[in-house]
């Protein structure tokens, strides 16, 4: 198996929304904000190309920006262009191509990219894999979480229900090697996606397994517990999850997949007796 980082899409957030209960006093020390307090982000994707020729899609991205309203994309600061289609163009890997699609949760610049302006799917061919309980949650109507799925991204859900297969937490490895295994936090319903032992593009000889974590690690600078995106629906459950991950993130080596970080792609960890956690390599990817 081989993975290559895309980038789907650029845009910003509200740094303090990014760091949560974190003051802005410690966190632009190591990100700086624009005038308007927005931080630089990306929303990552990666290749998946499987030993049996099949090929994947980690993550879809925010998709193509004219799907969002003028306010919204100025809210956003998202680049006029859905980059993705570019991204895999230059793979020379069509849309028909993609065989499936893994999304860590179904927020909107994750799944914003499965179907096109005019309500086709974006990937013909492809069938979509989230854990069961983020489609519960999509298809919940709960009105508290009209924030996080809103009316587009259950239209999407709702056309596409033929080709979206959730992932049972009894029977996680989906794929051969590839596992959708419980992140809660971020969502309820969040995936990370493990991958037992992959090639990664433009690290040659090297075979690693990989954790993308979602949202519960957006970033190179989200190793400590207490940095957390204020976006996340249950807080504690992402603190435990990383209480749970990352000692073994660090001791096993495994290359940590970031969702939004604007430079880096993945790293790989160390534990760190002041600093809880921190970068021992950084994968800034090959583009
Ligand atoms: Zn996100």
């Amino acid at each position: 198996m081989k993975l290559t980082p895309l980038t789907a899409n650029t845009f910003a957030s509200d740094g303090g929304a990014m760091f949560g209960l974190v003051p802005k006093g410690i966190w632009h020390r190591f990100c700086t904000a624009n005038d308007q307090n927005l931080i630089p982000q990306r929303a990552n994707a990666w290749l998946i190309e499987c030993d049996d020729g099949k090929k994947g899609l980690l993550e879809t991205g925010c998709g193509d920006p004219d799907w969002f309203s003028d306010r919204e994309r100025t809210h956003h600061q998202l680049e006029e262009t859905w980059l993705l289609p570019q991204s895999l163009e230059k793979l020379g890997v069509s849309f028909e191509a993609i065989d499936f699609i893994i999304l860590s949760h179904a927020h909107w610049d994750h799944a914003g990219g499965l179907m096109d302006n005019d309500g086709n799917p974006t990937f013909p061919n492809a069938e979509i894999f989230l854990r069961e309980d983020e489609v519960n949650c999509v298809q919940s109507d709960d009105p508290l979480l009209f924030k996080s799925y809103p009316p587009k991204i259950q239209e999407t859900f709702e056309k596409l229900a033929d080709r979206i297969f959730p992932v049972p937490d009894e029977e996680p490895e989906f794929l051969p090697g590839i596992y959708l295994l419980p992140a809660q936090g971020h969502t309820e319903g969040q995936a990370g996606i493990f991958f037992t032992e992959t090639e990664i593009s433009g690290l040659e000889g090297v075979k690693t397994s990989a954790l993308f974590t979602g949202d519960n690690c957006p970033t190179q600078h989200h190793l400590r517990m207490v940095l957390q995106t204020a976006y996340d629906t249950y807080p504690l459950k992402t603190r435990a999850w990383k209480r749970e991950w990352f000692p073994r993130i660090a001791k096993d080596g495994v290359l940590l997949l970031f969702t939004h970080d604007p430079e880096a792609y993945g790293a790989w960890i160390d534990a760190d007796e002041k600093k809880e956690y921190v970068i021992k390599e950084i994968y800034t990817g090959n583009e």
